[in-house]
């Protein structure tokens, strides 16, 4: 089959986050595209907003560059003189009371050498010691996936799980150490562990190999905000792709040579292939009558529920540590913040000139969302409270505003890869079905273009098209 044979084709895409729109982008090349969103505009997580008169972000700030599929995407749609990257990198850990930086030569909060153990000032010396058994233990990983805390328990000990791993992961995905796949999670790490005795040492190898693992990853973001990615995706599908906005998919069904999407309001839509760019729950539901294996693995991917909130304080009135772009709150401290921003620091074009400063503070985690039980108000108070605590604060804030998102980060549980490899032998039994998006194959931005990209090109080349 050949990619012009594919060009008579309709695909249909249900979802109009970066995923959908990423895979609409690469099918309208060859194919009839409808892409239907639920909402009333595409975007998904994507939310560049303003509070009292301020661009802020509640959703993604920037994607990671260094998978150039993102990077590429945003060039095709016209975006290459408009991406920049944050002023700042790095964060601080909230460790006993005190803000620590982050060690830069940490991989994932994995220490590269017992003396980047020792220097961290982030363990005790006893916790430093520990964490240097890694080169002495027996390895390498064998067997079946472990779960994160499983493995840094193990290989370095409990501190550095406690005080590194853990305030990373909760605050990136809102995971649990004790949940989240290594594998799935965290697949350099996993590779680097299963072919060396120790991971500093498979570490140090790499490096020497020129294998770039670890370090700053090279964030990017449009000059304006992350939903200007979306409205180039927009511009630049609009007279391509059919984007039906307010269209919410019920279920799939099986037509001759391909699929039905039915709708809500006694409508449907035929194609002879669907992506699924939607979160796997929903993915589940579309697909429970038509496919009841694949939705059974697919609602068993979790979600965790997070909530942003936006400060902004008057100048001068918050000391905001200057060699950083944030914090992260190791789950053992017990507090509702997760993780904050430096926002007016970390994107200065967007800073209000007149020095007010912003903060983003992000709320909740896998094994319990603290903020959950609070409304708004009691929420913000919490963060407020945390902030002050963590920082020199020196008044009230101008404004607050706070984000609720539900069921919104996918957790990679133990054995996350097998259950991908289920739901992908379930999906043979219905030719034509595609999944795309942050529950699969990565959670940031670049993943998911790449698992669009992804499904996209096994349409291409799929003998479901006639
Ligand atoms: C607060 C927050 C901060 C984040 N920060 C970053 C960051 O800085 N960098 C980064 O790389 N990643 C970040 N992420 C993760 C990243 O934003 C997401 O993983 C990514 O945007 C998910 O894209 P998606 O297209 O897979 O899913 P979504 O964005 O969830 O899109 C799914 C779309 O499907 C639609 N839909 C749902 N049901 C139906 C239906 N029945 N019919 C039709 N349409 C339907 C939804 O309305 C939605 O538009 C963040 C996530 C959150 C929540």
């Amino acid at each position: 089959m050949t990619r012009s044979d594919a060009k008579r084709a309709r695909v249909v895409v249900v979802g109009g986050g970066i995923a959908g729109l990423a895979a609409a982008h690469r099918l309208s090349e060859h194919a009839d595209v409808v892409l239907l969103e639920a909402a009333e505009h595409p975007g998904g997580k994507f939310a560049t907003t303003e509070v009292d008169g301020v661009t802020f972000e509640n959703g993604p700030d920037s994607f990671v560059a260094r998978e150039p599929d993102v990077e590429r995407l945003a060039i095709a749609v016209g975006l290459s003189h408009e991406l920049i990257p944050p002023a700042l990198f790095g964060a601080h850990i909230w460790s006993n009371g005190k803000l620590k930086r982050a060690p830069a030569d940490f991989v994932f909060g994995m220490p590269t050498s017992p003396l980047a153990a020792l220097r961290s000032g982030l363990l005790s010396p006893r916790g430093a010691a520990r964490a240097a058994a890694d080169l002495v233990l027996p390895g390498p990983l064998a067997g079946p996936d472990v779960s994160i805390g499983d493995f840094v328990r193990r290989r370095f000990g409990s501190e550095v799980l406690d005080r590194l791993v853990d305030p990373l992961l909760a605050g990136t995905r809102a995971g649990e150490t004790s949940d989240i796949s290594l594998a799935a999670a965290v697949p350099q790490i996993d590779g680097l562990a299963r072919r060396h005795r120790s991971l500093a040492v498979g570490l140090a190898r790499s490096r020497r190999a020129g294998t770039k693992v670890g370090g700053p990853p090279p964030f990017l973001a449009p000059r304006s905000g992350m939903s200007r990615l979306i409205e180039a995706l927009v511009d630049h599908l609009s007279t391509r792709v059919e984007i039906r906005t307010s269209a919410v998919a019920l279920r799939l069904e099986r037509r001759d040579g391909g699929c039905r999407v039915q709708l809500e309001g006694d409508s449907s839509i035929d194609g002879e292939a669907v992506v699924l760019a939607v979160p796997a729950f929903t993915a589940s539901d579309l697909l429970g009558e038509l496919n009841p294996l694949a939705a059974g693995e697919l609602a068993g991917i979790d979600y965790a529920s997070v909530a942003t909130a936006c400060f902004i304080w008057p100048p001068g009135s918050v000391d905001v540590p200057p060699d950083a772009s944030g914090l992260l709150v190791p789950s053992r401290e017990g507090r509702t913040l997760a993780a904050a921003t430096w926002f007016s620091q970390k994107w200065p074009h967007l800073a209000p000139p007149d020095g007010r400063i912003v903060i983003k503070a992000f709320a909740g985690r896998a094994a319990g969302d603290a903020g959950a039980a609070l409304d708004d108000d009691r929420l913000l108070a919490a963060l407020l409270d945390d902030l002050t605590a963590a920082l020199e604060v020196r008044a009230r804030p101008l404004a607050a505003d706070v984000v609720r998102w539900p069921r919104a980060l996918p957790q990679y549980a133990v054995g996350h890869l097998d259950k991908i490899g289920r739901i992908e032998e379930a999906l043979r039994s219905t030719p034509g079905i595609h999944l795309a998006g942050a529950a699969y194959g990565g959670t940031g931005i670049s993943d998911t273009v790449r698992s669009a990209q992804v499904a996209a090109d096994r349409i291409l080349h799929s003998a479901a098209l006639p």
